[in-house]
């Protein structure tokens, strides 16, 4: 099968050929229905050699859903033909935080690592799982349209609901960076949290998705973009803040729009760094990042998106236009997300 790999680092990905292999013991071979562009793809091109535990080539795409095609001996729990999520991060099973879904979290599983991240992902006609551990039933849900809620979906639910308790009716969380991400996070902010939800981008066009969304205002992320959230909180600052860019600039506008007790989140991988310090950020303000979330919460994901509490806006495109689309994204003409289709 043609599929689109990483084969060298600081390079763009070439398409190769491959072999198809039979799912052996306990694995799963999926029939990709759609595979989501995440901007990580764009980092992950970036990386010298030695900067991530990845052996390569591996095969893109980390944000996939499609259809059973063949399970291998001793798989029980699913079927062929049944759609599916594929959870993307590969963990041991074992440890005490994949004992509880907490995969995203192995403690010994390379870090950072899964289908399309240092393995075999997506972008090709077949991906296999390594067990039906990480497949989400989708019970009704179109392949195409649920894969960006396995990444962009699952990353930012993680990412607000352990926040919650700092949201309260009359709080406010600001999303900084509303693309395929930040999309997502201004509506599982609307859906779990009475918060008021402001987002703030450079681009006109991703304010006004976040507004269509049901953002309840839009700050343009310029020179006057702090003055204005410090402006729209009443002089207090957010309870939360969520960085879906990270780099210098976004983190130092966090400090500045945080509040004092609230949370400071970074789910943006631009490499970017701000100062913590005393007198620096607000007291008591708790700054994590965090990484995808738990096998649990893509199942809560998917139930929201069933509900119709949250959508995606997946833009479809074939396989051969992988190059294009992730230039695309690198420019910022990406509407929300990106779905490449490579079954058609
Ligand atoms: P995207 O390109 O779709 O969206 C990024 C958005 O940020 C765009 O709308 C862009 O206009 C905006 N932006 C750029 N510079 C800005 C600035 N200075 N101020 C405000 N907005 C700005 O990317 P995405 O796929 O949504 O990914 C966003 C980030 O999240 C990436 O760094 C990606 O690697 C990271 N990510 C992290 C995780 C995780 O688990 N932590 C998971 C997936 C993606
Ligand atoms: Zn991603
Ligand atoms: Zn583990």
């Amino acid at each position: 099968m043609k599929a689109y790999r990483m084969t060298k680092w600081q390079a763009e990905p070439e398409f190769c050929d491959v072999d198809l292999r039979e799912p052996g013991p306990g694995e799963v071979l999926v029939k990709v229905g759609g595979a989501g562009v995440c901007h990580s793809d764009l980092h992950v091109m970036e990386y010298p050699d030695g900067a991530l535990p990845y052996p390569l080539p591996f095969t893109f795409g980390h944000e996939n859903a499609g259809w059973v095609e063949r399970v291998g001996p001793g798989v029980r729990d699913v079927e062929p033909g049944e759609a599916v999520a594929v959870y993307a991060v590969w963990g041991c099973g074992r440890c005490p935080q994949c004992l509880v879904g907490a995969d995203n979290y192995c403690e010994n599983a390379p870090l950072f690592s899964g289908g399309g991240l240092g393995l075999d992902g997506g972008m090709a006609s077949h991906m296999l799982v390594p067990s039906a551990r990480f497949l989400c039933p989708l019970k009704g849900l179109d392949p195409r349209e649920a894969a960006p809620l396995t990444d962009a979906g699952l990353t930012t639910y993680h990412a607000v609901k352990r926040s919650l308790s700092v949201l309260q009716p009359g709080s406010t969380a600001v999303v900084i960076g509303v693309g395929g991400l930040g999309q997502m996070a201004v509506q599982v902010l609307k859906a779990l949290s009475p918060a008021r939800v402001i987002a703030v981008d450079v681009s006109a066009e991703k304010l006004a998705s976040a507004k269509a969304l049901g953002a309840d205002a839009t700050v343009v992320s310029d020179a006057g973009a702090g003055a204005h959230l410090t402006e729209l909180t009443g002089g207090k600052g957010a309870e939360l803040v969520l960085d879906v860019v990270g780099s210098d600039a976004t983190l130092q506008l966090g400090v500045s729009a945080s509040r004092r007790l609230g949370h400071l989140t970074l789910v943006g991988i631009a490499g970017g760094s701000t100062t913590f310090s005393y007198m620096g950020v607000p007291t008591e303000v708790a700054l994590a990042s965090t990484f995808y979330g738990s096998i649990p919460e893509l199942n809560e994901v998917m139930t929201l998106a069933r509900d119709r509490k949250i959508k995606t806006q997946a833009q479809l495109f074939p396989l051969e236009q992988a190059p294009q689309v992730y230039q695309r994204l690198r420019e910022g003409t990406i509407r929300s997300r990106a779905v490449i289709t490579p079954n058609g």
